[in-house]
């Protein structure tokens, strides 16, 4: 550059810190580690051996969205940790210890969303579905975070089927989401109830709450830290306690139900006998009121029916009405119901009674080779196979047939093409019955052809649908 002086760049040399770098240890659970690249606590890989089940749970739960008219919505993972404190509030569990929230480089402090009502709230209030026909009825899957203490069921991520309806608030609403998780878990080939109740307006909760408060203060002394903090802080969570002391107590406190006002009372019979209606399995239970601030009315959880529903971790999902959370975001006043189930738990809970589909169709057909005028025919037969949506399987990295039928063996195949230098000259290919050992040279142009027709005819199994072919 004219003007300016050459710098020869000068060499970087890194100096030891004067004093040792303070590193803020927060992670006082983590094992110690020898290696460095370990997973972070209650954070895991989920590996193809499960992602059967997991389809499966997608699948499932995208055919029911589907039918009942939900949209699908993809909301980010990072939110404005303002979103959360203000909704789902002071006092719980997530905003007080769980959060993982942080400063990003433009100044803003962010949190990773512990849950996605919230944001559907907001993408609700900030794309103007106000003005759409109501109900707007959406759902959504994906992580969510909250550091909490990891065990079985609890991770620090976990995914979540998340279900919304925005707009109306009549009791049906309530009913048809229950319904609608319910359908889920049955189309799953999981058996679970419903646990129910009411927490009612935020008006007659308070006069609940006064009497709660009175109640357990006379008892303060055997409560415990944690429960004392509830009491002071957030006392409804009492109620969820899972210490044996407060549990006991619980038998002579005031409960909810009996302070509803009429409107609410009205409107939890009503979902009651929707769901009586419809057989839908479900116990009152007094004591939920779930975590959340912005709950209203009809309250519920969804657990295995043999299951006592006493643990925390034991639920599969749960949800229930939020009539003040698009207000309290600044949107207008707007009645809403949604619910969320635990894929983790799903996932679970789906191994224990052995149900593990594939994770992809298993292949019919093997393609080995000999050499490399041979792997070129292969390349392009693969994708003749493919396009013709029959699942081939091939070991082009191996070299000695004796290999190759080793690896077709294992994959249980009908099938496996047998393709020589003598054939590749010849233009043909060779179909050997995995079962039989008997051998057929074909025409390489028909042999695609050829291979579904003896599919078909085999097993009486489409090798497309992969299900049983109609014989009518
Ligand atoms: P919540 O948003 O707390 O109502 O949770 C809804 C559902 O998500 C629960 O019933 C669980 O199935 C699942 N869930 C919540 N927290 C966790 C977690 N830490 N690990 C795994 N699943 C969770």
């Amino acid at each position: 550059m004219p003007g300016k002086k050459k710098v020869a760049p000068k060499a970087v040399v890194s100096k030891p810190p004067s004093k040792p770098v303070e590193v803020k240890k927060d992670e006082s659970d983590e094992p110690k580690l020898s290696k460095s690249y370990d997973l972070l606590r209650g954070f895991r890989d989920i590996l193809s051996e499960d992602q059967g089940r997991w389809n499966l749970i997608r699948d499932t739960v995208r055919s029911i969205a589907e039918a009942y008219s939900f949209d699908r919505v993809d909301l980010p993972i990072l939110e404005r940790s303002e979103l959360f404190n203000r909704t789902i509030g002071k006092g719980t569990d997530i905003i007080d210890k769980e959060m993982y929230t942080f400063t990003d480089p433009s100044n803003r402090s962010v949190a990773m969303r512990p849950e996605a009502t919230a944001s559907a709230a907001r993408a609700y209030i900030g794309h103007g579905m106000l003005d759409r026909p109501q109900p707007v009825k959406m759902w959504y899957t994906g992580p969510m975070f909250r550091h909490d203490r990891p065990q079985a069921g609890r991770y620090r991520q976990f995914y979540q089927v998340g279900f919304e309806s925005f707009g109306v608030d009549e009791p049906i609403v309530d009913a048809q989401l229950i319904v609608i998780g319910y359908k889920i878990f049955k189309d799953l080939g999981l058996d679970v109830k419903v646990q129910i109740n009411s927490i009612g307006t935020t008006e007659c909760r308070q006069a609940y709450l006064a009497e709660l408060v009175a109640y357990f203060r006379q008892h303060r002394s055997k409560l415990s830290d944690d429960d004392k903090r509830r009491l002071q802080k957030n006392p409804l969570r009492i109620l969820d306690s899972k210490e044996e002391v407060t549990r006991e107590l619980l038998d002579g406190a005031p409960q909810i139900l009996d302070w509803l006002d009429d409107k609410s009372k009205e409107h939890f019979m009503k979902v009651l006998e929707f769901l009586e209606e419809v057989e839908v399995p479900f116990v009152l239970n007094p004591y939920l009121v779930r975590g959340l601030d912005y709950y209203t009315h009809t309250v519920f959880e969804f657990v295995l029916a043999d299951d006592e529903g006493t643990k925390a971790q034991s639920a599969l999902g749960g949800g229930g009405r939020y009539d003040g959370l698009v207000e309290l975001l600044g949107g207008r006043p707007t009645p809403a119901c949604g619910f969320a189930l635990g894929m983790e738990r799903i996932s679970r809970a789906l191994e224990a009674k052995g149900i593990n589909p594939l994770e992809r169709p298993k292949p019919h057909v093997f393609f080995a080779q000999l050499g490399d005028a041979s792997r070129r025919v292969g390349l392009k037969l693969f994708e003749d196979f493919r396009n013709a949506g029959v699942p081939i399987a091939e070991a082009f990295g191996k070299n000695s047939l004796k290999a190759q039928l080793d690896v077709a063996n294992k994959l249980g195949v009908q099938f496996t093409l047998i393709l020589g230098q003598k054939e590749v000259l010849d233009e043909t290919i060779i179909i050997r019955d995995m079962e039989s050992g008997a051998q057929e040279i074909v025409d390489v142009k028909k042999v695609v052809g050829l291979v579904k027709k003896k599919l078909r005819h085999e097993e009486g199994v489409d090798p497309i649908m992969q299900s049983p072919v109609e014989t009518a």
